[in-house]
C-alpha cells in the first residue's frame, strides 16, 4: 500500500512546459490534449493564499470530488496507490468529473468520448520507473514518491521545501505540493 504523490519545486522550475511534452509523448496524447499545463493559480490556505505560476495537473486527490460524481464508476481511485484512475470501458462522457473537479484537470476527448487526466504515469511506476513529467524535467523541479513513508524523498522534499497544495481549503486532500 502506498499513496503517490509529487512536490514541485517552482524556485527551479524553468517554465518551459517540458512536462506538458513529456506527458503527450507517453501517453500518445495529439498536440491539443494537455493533462499538464502550465497557468496562474493559488497556493495555500487563507488568509496565508499566493499567486503563482505552476504546471497543473490532476492533484490525485486523497477524497477525489471527480470520483464522487462518476455515475458508472468509471473514476475511481487505486487502492493500491491511491492514483485516481479513469476505467475508459466504463465511461460514458457525462462530463460531471469535468464539472466537479476545481483543479480543471479532467480534459473531454472528442475521438474516444472519454475524459481523461494524469494518471501519474502509473503503467510507468509500476515498471519502476518515474513519471514522465518528473524524469523529462530539465530543472528537477518534481519529486515523486510514497506520501505514506515518512522518509520517502517526496516528505523529506515536502518538509525541506514547506511545500504546499493549491486550494488546500477544497478539502479534497490534493497529493502534489508546490515549493515557492
Ligand atoms: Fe479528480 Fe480533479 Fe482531484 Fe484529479 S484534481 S483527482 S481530476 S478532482
Ligand atoms: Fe465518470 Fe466518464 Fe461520466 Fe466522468 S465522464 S463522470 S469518468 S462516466
Amino acid at each position: 500500500m502506498a499513496r503517490y504523490g509529487m512536490v514541485i519545486d517552482l524556485r527551479v522550475c524553468a517554465q518551459c512546459r517540458g512536462c506538458t511534452v513529456a506527458c503527450q509523448a507517453v501517453n500518445q496524447l495529439p498536440p491539443d490534449e494537455r493533462w499538464v499545463e502550465l497557468r496562474s493559480t493559488s497556493v495555500g490556505s487563507f488568509p496565508s493564499v499566493r499567486r503563482i505560476t505552476a504546471p497543473v495537473q490532476c492533484m490525485q486527490c486523497g477524497n477525489p470530488p471527480c470520483a464522487a460524481v462518476c455515475p458508472t464508476g468509471a473514476t475511481h481511485k487505486d487502492s493500491k496507490t491511491g492514483v485516481v484512475l479513469v476505467d475508459a470501458g466504463r465511461c460514458v462522457g457525462c462530463r460531471y468529473c469535468q464539472v466537479a473537479c476545481p483543479y480543471q484537470a479532467r480534459v473531454f476527448e472528442e475521438k474516444t468520448g472519454v475524459v481523461a487526466k494524469c494518471i501519474f504515469c502509473l503503467p510507468l511506476v509500476k515498471q519502476g520507473q518515474q513519471p514522465a513529467c518528473v524524469s523529462q524535467c530539465i530543472g528537477h523541479a518534481r519529486t515523486f514518491g510514497d506520501l505514506d513513508d515518512p522518509n520517502s524523498e517526496v516528505n523529506r522534499a515536502r518538509r525541506d521545501l514547506k511545500a504546499m497544495a493549491v486550494r488546500a481549503d477544497l478539502g479534497t486532500d490534493p497529493s502534489i505540493f508546490y515549493a515557492s
